[in-house]
Protein backbone atom coordinates (compact mmCIF):
# COMPACT_ATOMS: atom_id res chain seq x y z
CA UNK A 1 0.00 0.00 0.00
CA UNK A 2 0.88 3.67 -0.22
CA UNK A 3 1.64 3.74 3.39
CA UNK A 4 4.26 1.25 3.61
CA UNK A 5 5.90 2.57 0.64
CA UNK A 6 5.71 5.42 2.37
CA UNK A 7 7.26 4.22 5.36
CA UNK A 8 9.67 2.77 3.31
CA UNK A 9 10.84 5.94 2.14
CA UNK A 10 11.28 7.28 5.50
CA UNK A 11 13.36 4.68 6.63
CA UNK A 12 15.80 4.53 3.32
CA UNK A 13 16.22 8.03 3.51
CA UNK A 14 17.14 7.75 7.21
CA UNK A 15 19.79 4.82 6.44
CA UNK A 16 21.51 6.81 3.27
CA UNK A 17 20.27 4.99 0.45
CA UNK A 18 20.12 7.55 -2.48
CA UNK A 19 19.30 4.99 -5.28
CA UNK A 20 16.69 2.57 -5.53
CA UNK A 21 16.95 -0.57 -8.45
CA UNK A 22 13.09 -1.32 -9.28
CA UNK A 23 14.76 -4.58 -11.07
CA UNK A 24 13.08 -7.22 -13.06
CA UNK A 25 14.95 -10.80 -14.15
CA UNK A 26 14.90 -11.58 -18.12
CA UNK A 27 14.30 -15.76 -18.89
CA UNK A 28 17.58 -16.64 -17.25
CA UNK A 29 17.24 -15.10 -13.80
CA UNK A 30 19.57 -12.06 -14.08
CA UNK A 31 18.36 -8.86 -12.71
CA UNK A 32 17.95 -5.76 -14.78
CA UNK A 33 16.53 -2.27 -13.91
CA UNK A 34 16.95 1.30 -14.44
CA UNK A 35 18.34 3.48 -11.30
CA UNK A 36 15.95 6.14 -9.79
CA UNK A 37 17.39 8.52 -7.16
CA UNK A 38 15.19 8.00 -4.45
CA UNK A 39 13.51 11.29 -4.64
CA UNK A 40 11.43 9.50 -7.48
CA UNK A 41 10.29 6.68 -5.33
CA UNK A 42 6.58 7.25 -5.17
CA UNK A 43 6.80 7.64 -8.88
CA UNK A 44 8.77 4.08 -9.04
CA UNK A 45 6.42 2.39 -6.37
CA UNK A 46 3.64 3.30 -8.64
CA UNK A 47 5.34 1.87 -11.74
CA UNK A 48 6.86 4.78 -13.43
CA UNK A 49 9.89 2.42 -14.89
CA UNK A 50 9.29 1.64 -18.27
CA UNK A 51 11.51 -0.59 -20.59
CA UNK A 52 11.45 -2.02 -23.88
CA UNK A 53 9.97 -5.65 -23.37
CA UNK A 54 12.05 -6.85 -26.29
CA UNK A 55 15.06 -6.25 -24.73
CA UNK A 56 14.70 -9.04 -22.36
CA UNK A 57 15.89 -12.32 -23.35
CA UNK A 58 12.82 -14.49 -23.10
CA UNK A 59 10.67 -12.05 -24.68
CA UNK A 60 9.30 -12.41 -28.06
CA UNK A 61 10.37 -10.09 -31.02
CA UNK A 62 6.74 -9.75 -32.07
CA UNK A 63 5.86 -7.70 -29.35
CA UNK A 64 8.71 -5.52 -29.10
CA UNK A 65 7.19 -2.27 -29.61
CA UNK A 66 6.03 -2.93 -26.20
CA UNK A 67 6.67 -0.77 -23.17
CA UNK A 68 6.45 -3.03 -20.14
CA UNK A 69 6.46 -1.27 -16.30
CA UNK A 70 8.43 -2.38 -13.44
CA UNK A 71 5.93 -2.18 -9.82
CA UNK A 72 8.39 -2.86 -7.05
CA UNK A 73 6.91 -5.20 -4.31
CA UNK A 74 7.53 -3.04 -1.02
CA UNK A 75 8.09 -6.65 0.76
CA UNK A 76 11.52 -7.39 -1.01
CA UNK A 77 13.66 -4.23 -0.20
CA UNK A 78 16.99 -4.91 0.09
CA UNK A 79 19.94 -2.81 0.85
CA UNK A 80 22.73 -3.74 -1.10
CA UNK A 81 25.06 -4.51 1.69
CA UNK A 82 28.06 -4.02 -0.35
CA UNK A 83 26.55 -0.51 -1.63
CA UNK A 84 24.31 0.64 1.43
CA UNK A 85 23.35 3.61 -0.73
CA UNK A 86 21.63 1.27 -3.42
CA UNK A 87 18.23 -0.38 -2.10
CA UNK A 88 17.15 -3.09 -4.90
CA UNK A 89 13.46 -4.50 -5.87
CA UNK A 90 12.20 -7.37 -7.10
CA UNK A 91 9.26 -6.02 -9.39
CA UNK A 92 6.74 -7.36 -12.01
CA UNK A 93 6.34 -6.20 -15.08
CA UNK A 94 3.22 -4.72 -16.50
CA UNK A 95 1.89 -4.20 -19.98
CA UNK A 96 -1.06 -2.24 -21.06
CA UNK A 97 -2.30 -1.92 -17.70
CA UNK A 98 -2.21 -5.95 -16.50
CA UNK A 99 0.42 -8.47 -15.47
CA UNK A 100 2.51 -8.85 -18.57
CA UNK A 101 2.02 -12.85 -19.08
CA UNK A 102 5.85 -13.76 -19.71
CA UNK A 103 7.22 -11.60 -16.66
CA UNK A 104 8.65 -14.11 -14.38
CA UNK A 105 7.85 -13.57 -11.42
CA UNK A 106 4.31 -13.14 -12.74
CA UNK A 107 4.51 -16.92 -13.91
CA UNK A 108 5.33 -18.15 -10.52
CA UNK A 109 2.52 -15.72 -8.56
CA UNK A 110 -0.12 -17.31 -11.55
CA UNK A 111 1.14 -20.81 -9.10
CA UNK A 112 1.19 -19.07 -6.06
CA UNK A 113 -2.44 -18.46 -6.80
CA UNK A 114 -4.02 -21.29 -7.66
CA UNK A 115 -1.87 -22.87 -4.60
CA UNK A 116 -3.62 -20.75 -2.44
CA UNK A 117 -7.47 -21.78 -4.22
CA UNK A 118 -6.12 -25.22 -2.76
CA UNK A 119 -6.16 -23.58 0.35
CA UNK A 120 -2.19 -23.67 -0.20
CA UNK A 121 0.82 -21.34 0.66
CA UNK A 122 3.85 -22.87 -0.56
CA UNK A 123 7.19 -22.18 1.35
CA UNK A 124 10.79 -22.78 -0.32
CA UNK A 125 14.37 -23.43 0.64
CA UNK A 126 17.01 -23.25 -1.86
CA UNK A 127 20.31 -24.76 -0.82
CA UNK A 128 23.25 -22.24 -2.14
CA UNK A 129 26.07 -24.44 -3.68
CA UNK A 130 29.12 -22.47 -5.79
CA UNK A 131 32.20 -22.26 -6.47
CA UNK A 132 34.48 -18.79 -5.65
CA UNK A 133 38.04 -18.23 -7.92
CA UNK A 134 40.31 -15.84 -8.73
CA UNK A 135 41.40 -15.03 -12.20
CA UNK A 136 44.31 -16.68 -13.29
CA UNK A 137 46.84 -15.90 -15.71
CA UNK A 138 45.72 -16.90 -19.65
CA UNK A 139 41.91 -16.09 -18.45
CA UNK A 140 42.27 -19.02 -16.66
CA UNK A 141 40.58 -19.39 -12.83
CA UNK A 142 42.40 -20.58 -9.71
CA UNK A 143 40.45 -21.88 -7.05
CA UNK A 144 40.41 -19.44 -3.17
CA UNK A 145 40.98 -23.35 -1.28
CA UNK A 146 44.85 -23.12 -1.92
CA UNK A 147 45.91 -26.31 0.94
CA UNK A 148 46.43 -29.58 -1.06
CA UNK A 149 45.43 -31.68 1.98
CA UNK A 150 45.05 -35.03 1.29
CA UNK A 151 41.70 -35.74 2.51
CA UNK A 152 38.80 -34.57 0.50
CA UNK A 153 37.65 -31.25 0.95
CA UNK A 154 34.31 -31.38 1.72
CA UNK A 155 33.38 -30.10 5.19
CA UNK A 156 37.33 -29.25 5.21
CA UNK A 157 38.18 -27.47 8.21
CA UNK A 158 41.25 -26.05 7.12
CA UNK A 159 39.95 -25.27 3.66
CA UNK A 160 36.76 -23.54 5.11
CA UNK A 161 38.54 -21.40 7.91
CA UNK A 162 41.22 -20.29 5.47
CA UNK A 163 38.51 -18.55 3.52
CA UNK A 164 37.00 -16.91 6.85
CA UNK A 165 37.72 -13.46 5.57
CA UNK A 166 35.41 -13.38 3.00
CA UNK A 167 32.80 -15.66 3.70
CA UNK A 168 32.13 -14.46 6.91
CA UNK A 169 31.65 -11.14 5.23
CA UNK A 170 29.21 -12.77 2.87
CA UNK A 171 27.60 -14.37 6.13
CA UNK A 172 27.41 -11.28 7.35
CA UNK A 173 25.79 -9.25 4.60
CA UNK A 174 23.16 -12.00 4.20
CA UNK A 175 21.86 -12.05 8.21
CA UNK A 176 22.02 -7.92 7.70
CA UNK A 177 19.38 -8.92 5.17
CA UNK A 178 17.33 -11.40 8.01
CA UNK A 179 17.84 -14.23 6.11
CA UNK A 180 19.22 -16.09 9.29
CA UNK A 181 22.04 -18.26 7.81
CA UNK A 182 22.60 -21.37 10.06
CA UNK A 183 25.39 -22.85 8.74
CA UNK A 184 27.83 -22.95 6.19
CA UNK A 185 30.92 -25.58 4.86
CA UNK A 186 33.87 -26.14 2.17
CA UNK A 187 32.18 -28.49 -0.01
CA UNK A 188 33.29 -31.61 -2.35
CA UNK A 189 34.81 -29.42 -4.98
CA UNK A 190 38.08 -27.50 -4.49
CA UNK A 191 37.01 -23.71 -4.09
CA UNK A 192 33.48 -25.05 -3.66
CA UNK A 193 31.08 -23.94 -0.87
CA UNK A 194 27.64 -24.01 0.60
CA UNK A 195 25.39 -21.35 2.55
CA UNK A 196 22.28 -22.61 4.03
CA UNK A 197 20.00 -19.92 5.50
CA UNK A 198 16.23 -19.77 6.67
CA UNK A 199 13.24 -20.98 4.10
CA UNK A 200 10.39 -18.48 3.58
CA UNK A 201 7.67 -17.99 1.17
CA UNK A 202 8.52 -19.48 -2.41
CA UNK A 203 8.19 -15.82 -3.61
CA UNK A 204 10.19 -14.36 -0.98
CA UNK A 205 13.16 -17.28 -1.71
CA UNK A 206 12.85 -16.67 -5.42
CA UNK A 207 13.48 -13.08 -4.85
CA UNK A 208 16.04 -14.07 -1.95
CA UNK A 209 18.25 -16.46 -4.55
CA UNK A 210 18.18 -14.24 -7.30
CA UNK A 211 19.89 -11.23 -5.08
CA UNK A 212 22.11 -13.85 -3.58
CA UNK A 213 23.29 -14.70 -6.88
CA UNK A 214 24.67 -10.68 -7.17
CA UNK A 215 25.87 -10.80 -3.73
CA UNK A 216 27.94 -13.32 -3.53
CA UNK A 217 29.78 -12.45 -6.33
CA UNK A 218 29.92 -8.79 -5.19
CA UNK A 219 31.66 -10.10 -1.85
CA UNK A 220 34.23 -12.02 -3.22
CA UNK A 221 35.10 -9.72 -5.61
CA UNK A 222 35.80 -7.14 -2.87
CA UNK A 223 38.30 -9.93 -1.68
CA UNK A 224 39.95 -10.15 -5.22
CA UNK A 225 37.82 -13.11 -6.26
CA UNK A 226 34.75 -14.27 -7.70
CA UNK A 227 31.31 -16.09 -7.64
CA UNK A 228 30.63 -18.61 -9.69
CA UNK A 229 26.92 -20.54 -10.30
CA UNK A 230 28.71 -22.48 -13.18
CA UNK A 231 26.98 -26.53 -12.14
CA UNK A 232 30.24 -28.13 -13.36
CA UNK A 233 33.85 -25.63 -13.54
CA UNK A 234 36.07 -29.08 -13.35
CA UNK A 235 35.23 -32.17 -14.93
CA UNK A 236 36.62 -34.45 -11.54
CA UNK A 237 34.95 -32.94 -9.19
CA UNK A 238 31.27 -32.60 -7.65
CA UNK A 239 29.13 -29.56 -9.62
CA UNK A 240 27.29 -27.19 -7.10
CA UNK A 241 23.22 -27.85 -6.84
CA UNK A 242 20.44 -25.48 -5.65
CA UNK A 243 18.24 -27.97 -4.04
CA UNK A 244 14.90 -26.93 -3.63
CA UNK A 245 13.32 -27.67 -0.79
CA UNK A 246 9.18 -27.71 -0.91
CA UNK A 247 6.44 -27.85 1.69
CA UNK A 248 3.10 -26.55 1.81
CA UNK A 249 1.47 -24.95 4.87
CA UNK A 250 -2.13 -24.14 5.55
CA UNK A 251 -3.03 -20.81 4.60
CA UNK A 252 -4.72 -19.89 7.69
CA UNK A 253 -2.79 -21.56 10.50
CA UNK A 254 0.62 -21.41 8.71
CA UNK A 255 0.92 -25.09 9.57
CA UNK A 256 3.08 -26.91 7.93
CA UNK A 257 0.94 -29.36 6.27
CA UNK A 258 3.56 -32.28 4.94
CA UNK A 259 4.23 -33.26 8.75
CA UNK A 260 2.72 -36.50 9.33
CA UNK A 261 -0.34 -36.51 11.76
CA UNK A 262 -0.99 -38.32 14.74
CA UNK A 263 -1.38 -41.47 12.31
CA UNK A 264 2.54 -41.48 11.54
CA UNK A 265 3.98 -42.12 8.23
CA UNK A 266 3.51 -45.91 6.64
CA UNK A 267 6.01 -45.45 4.28
CA UNK A 268 8.61 -44.27 6.49
CA UNK A 269 9.71 -41.14 5.30
CA UNK A 270 8.53 -38.98 7.62
CA UNK A 271 6.27 -36.92 5.19
CA UNK A 272 2.36 -36.68 5.10
CA UNK A 273 0.38 -38.17 2.64
CA UNK A 274 -0.31 -34.97 0.52
CA UNK A 275 3.48 -35.00 0.46
CA UNK A 276 3.54 -38.39 -1.25
CA UNK A 277 0.64 -36.72 -4.17
CA UNK A 278 2.99 -33.73 -3.74
CA UNK A 279 6.12 -35.85 -5.21
CA UNK A 280 3.86 -37.65 -7.55
CA UNK A 281 3.46 -34.96 -9.65
CA UNK A 282 6.86 -33.71 -9.84
CA UNK A 283 7.92 -37.37 -10.62
CA UNK A 284 5.24 -37.21 -13.79
CA UNK A 285 6.66 -33.82 -15.07
CA UNK A 286 10.57 -34.16 -13.95
CA UNK A 287 12.10 -34.64 -17.16
CA UNK A 288 10.50 -31.20 -17.93
CA UNK A 289 10.99 -29.66 -14.84
CA UNK A 290 15.22 -30.71 -15.59
CA UNK A 291 14.96 -28.56 -18.36
CA UNK A 292 14.35 -25.78 -16.10
CA UNK A 293 15.86 -26.51 -12.88
CA UNK A 294 19.04 -27.68 -14.89
CA UNK A 295 18.76 -25.47 -17.61
CA UNK A 296 22.41 -25.44 -19.31
CA UNK A 297 24.38 -27.60 -21.44
CA UNK A 298 26.70 -27.69 -18.64
CA UNK A 299 24.27 -28.57 -16.12
CA UNK A 300 24.25 -32.10 -17.68
CA UNK A 301 28.00 -32.55 -16.99
CA UNK A 302 26.74 -32.11 -13.31
CA UNK A 303 24.11 -34.48 -13.45
CA UNK A 304 25.94 -37.54 -13.54
CA UNK A 305 26.68 -41.03 -11.74
CA UNK A 306 30.79 -40.40 -11.02
CA UNK A 307 33.29 -37.80 -11.55
CA UNK A 308 36.41 -38.92 -13.60
CA UNK A 309 38.57 -39.33 -10.53
CA UNK A 310 36.73 -38.11 -7.51
CA UNK A 311 33.97 -40.75 -6.86
CA UNK A 312 30.48 -39.89 -6.64
CA UNK A 313 29.07 -37.06 -6.93
CA UNK A 314 25.77 -36.75 -5.14
CA UNK A 315 24.22 -34.97 -8.32
CA UNK A 316 21.04 -36.85 -9.21
CA UNK A 317 20.65 -39.21 -12.11
CA UNK A 318 17.43 -41.38 -11.83
CA UNK A 319 13.88 -40.32 -11.83
CA UNK A 320 13.13 -41.29 -8.13
CA UNK A 321 12.23 -40.66 -5.26
CA UNK A 322 13.58 -42.29 -1.69
CA UNK A 323 13.81 -41.40 1.98
CA UNK A 324 16.93 -39.55 3.37
CA UNK A 325 19.49 -41.04 0.91
CA UNK A 326 21.05 -38.97 -1.72
CA UNK A 327 20.93 -40.92 -4.73
CA UNK A 328 17.11 -39.79 -5.30
CA UNK A 329 16.50 -37.24 -7.31
CA UNK A 330 13.46 -36.48 -4.97
CA UNK A 331 14.01 -36.97 -1.70
CA UNK A 332 12.41 -36.43 2.14
CA UNK A 333 15.40 -35.53 4.65
CA UNK A 334 15.65 -37.05 7.46
CA UNK A 335 13.93 -34.33 9.55
CA UNK A 336 10.59 -35.14 7.37
CA UNK A 337 8.36 -32.71 6.46
CA UNK A 338 9.20 -31.31 3.43
CA UNK A 339 10.33 -32.42 -0.29
CA UNK A 340 13.50 -31.95 -1.88
CA UNK A 341 14.37 -31.91 -5.46
CA UNK A 342 18.08 -32.12 -5.54
CA UNK A 343 18.34 -32.03 -10.00
CA UNK A 344 18.28 -27.75 -9.62
CA UNK A 345 21.22 -26.16 -10.30
CA UNK A 346 22.30 -22.80 -9.23
CA UNK A 347 22.07 -21.20 -12.90
CA UNK A 348 18.58 -21.40 -12.65
CA UNK A 349 15.76 -18.75 -13.16
CA UNK A 350 13.92 -19.61 -9.02
CA UNK A 351 10.85 -18.26 -10.45
CA UNK A 352 10.45 -20.36 -13.13
CA UNK A 353 11.89 -23.47 -11.90
CA UNK A 354 9.50 -23.30 -8.89
CA UNK A 355 6.61 -22.17 -11.00
CA UNK A 356 6.74 -25.65 -13.21
CA UNK A 357 7.78 -27.71 -10.15
CA UNK A 358 5.25 -26.21 -7.63
CA UNK A 359 2.62 -26.49 -10.58
CA UNK A 360 3.48 -30.02 -11.14
CA UNK A 361 3.20 -31.23 -7.09
CA UNK A 362 -0.13 -29.46 -7.00
CA UNK A 363 -1.36 -31.59 -10.48
CA UNK A 364 -0.27 -34.27 -7.89
CA UNK A 365 -2.46 -33.54 -5.09
CA UNK A 366 -5.63 -32.91 -7.59
CA UNK A 367 -5.03 -36.02 -9.36
CA UNK A 368 -4.66 -37.57 -6.10
CA UNK A 369 -1.27 -39.19 -7.59
CA UNK A 370 0.94 -42.16 -6.03
CA UNK A 371 4.18 -42.11 -5.82
CA UNK A 372 4.54 -45.65 -5.29
CA UNK A 373 7.03 -47.01 -2.48
CA UNK A 374 10.11 -45.14 -1.67
CA UNK A 375 13.86 -45.97 -2.98
CA UNK A 376 15.27 -46.73 0.92
CA UNK A 377 18.58 -47.97 -1.17
CA UNK A 378 21.36 -46.68 -2.71
CA UNK A 379 20.63 -45.78 -6.17
CA UNK A 380 24.05 -45.36 -7.46
CA UNK A 381 24.50 -49.39 -6.62
CA UNK A 382 21.93 -50.57 -9.05
CA UNK A 383 22.52 -52.91 -12.14
CA UNK A 384 20.44 -51.88 -14.93
CA UNK A 385 18.68 -55.15 -14.93
CA UNK A 386 17.61 -53.73 -11.43
CA UNK A 387 16.67 -50.17 -12.56
CA UNK A 388 14.50 -51.99 -15.20
CA UNK A 389 13.16 -54.18 -13.10
CA UNK A 390 12.14 -51.27 -10.92
CA UNK A 391 10.88 -49.12 -13.77
CA UNK A 392 13.46 -46.66 -13.25
CA UNK A 393 14.92 -44.44 -15.97
CA UNK A 394 17.32 -41.47 -16.14
CA UNK A 395 17.23 -38.33 -16.30
CA UNK A 396 17.76 -36.23 -19.02
CA UNK A 397 21.73 -36.93 -20.11
CA UNK A 398 21.75 -33.57 -21.57
CA UNK A 399 20.29 -30.39 -22.63
CA UNK A 400 18.63 -31.32 -25.88
CA UNK A 401 16.90 -34.06 -24.19
CA UNK A 402 15.72 -32.18 -21.60
CA UNK A 403 14.27 -29.56 -24.23
CA UNK A 404 12.77 -32.72 -25.78
CA UNK A 405 11.01 -33.02 -22.85
CA UNK A 406 9.85 -29.72 -22.04
CA UNK A 407 8.43 -29.10 -25.27
CA UNK A 408 6.41 -32.40 -25.06
CA UNK A 409 5.13 -31.82 -21.96
CA UNK A 410 1.80 -29.80 -21.69
CA UNK A 411 2.79 -28.74 -18.40
CA UNK A 412 5.66 -26.46 -19.26
CA UNK A 413 2.70 -24.28 -21.61
CA UNK A 414 0.28 -24.17 -19.45
CA UNK A 415 2.50 -22.78 -16.57
CA UNK A 416 5.17 -20.16 -18.56
CA UNK A 417 1.81 -19.07 -20.78
CA UNK A 418 2.35 -19.48 -24.99
CA UNK A 419 5.08 -16.42 -25.15
CA UNK A 420 7.53 -17.15 -23.26
CA UNK A 421 7.29 -21.01 -23.52
CA UNK A 422 7.65 -20.08 -27.29
CA UNK A 423 11.00 -17.78 -26.33
CA UNK A 424 12.23 -19.59 -23.61
CA UNK A 425 12.65 -22.73 -25.75
CA UNK A 426 13.50 -21.32 -29.12
CA UNK A 427 16.74 -19.54 -26.65
CA UNK A 428 17.52 -22.71 -25.64
CA UNK A 429 17.19 -24.45 -28.78
CA UNK A 430 19.47 -22.06 -30.29
CA UNK A 431 21.95 -22.65 -27.17
CA UNK A 432 22.04 -26.36 -28.00
CA UNK A 433 22.73 -25.70 -31.26
CA UNK A 434 25.64 -23.82 -30.93
CA UNK A 435 27.11 -26.23 -28.15
CA UNK A 436 26.60 -28.80 -30.88
CA UNK A 437 28.20 -26.73 -33.73
CA UNK A 438 31.38 -26.61 -31.03
CA UNK A 439 34.45 -28.98 -31.32
CA UNK A 440 36.29 -29.39 -28.25
CA UNK A 441 40.06 -29.78 -26.86
CA UNK A 442 39.31 -33.21 -25.82
CA UNK A 443 37.99 -34.44 -28.93
CA UNK A 444 41.05 -32.68 -30.83
CA UNK A 445 43.35 -34.32 -28.20
CA UNK A 446 41.41 -37.56 -28.15
CA UNK A 447 41.02 -37.99 -32.38
CA UNK A 448 43.50 -35.68 -34.22
CA UNK A 449 46.27 -37.92 -34.36
CA UNK A 450 44.23 -40.74 -33.62
CA UNK A 451 45.89 -43.49 -36.51
N1 LIG B 1 26.97 -30.94 -4.83
C1 LIG B 1 25.92 -31.95 -4.91
C2 LIG B 1 25.02 -31.64 -6.11
O1 LIG B 1 25.51 -31.40 -7.15
C3 LIG B 1 25.11 -32.06 -3.65
C4 LIG B 1 25.88 -32.37 -2.40
C5 LIG B 1 24.97 -32.32 -1.17
O2 LIG B 1 24.07 -33.16 -1.06
O3 LIG B 1 25.13 -31.38 -0.39
O4 LIG B 1 23.82 -31.66 -6.04
MG1 LIG C 1 25.68 -29.53 -0.36
MG1 LIG D 1 20.37 -30.74 -0.13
Amino acid sequence: STADSEGLKDKLDRQGVKYLLPSYVDMHGASKCKVVPIEHFERMMSGSELCTGAALDGVPQVISDEEVAAHPDPNSCMIQPWQPEVAWFASDLWCEGKPFEPCSRNIFKRVLADAAEMGYGLNLGIEAEFFVFREGEDGGYVPVSKRENLTKPAYDIPRVLENLPWLGDLVDAMNSLNWDVYSFDHEDGIGQFEIDFAFADGLTMADRFVFFRRLADEIARKHGAFATFMPKPFGDFAGSGAHFNMSLYDLDSGANLCVPGPEGDPRNCGLAEVGYKFIAGILRHLPAISAVVAPTVNSYKRLILKGSNSGFTWAPVFQCYGDNNRTNTVRVPSSGGRVELRAADPMCNPYLGAALTFAAGLEGIKEDLDPGAPHVENMYEKSNEELERLGVTMLPRTLGEALDAFEADPLGKKVFGEKMFDAWLSYKRDEWLSYLNHVSDWEKQRYLHFF
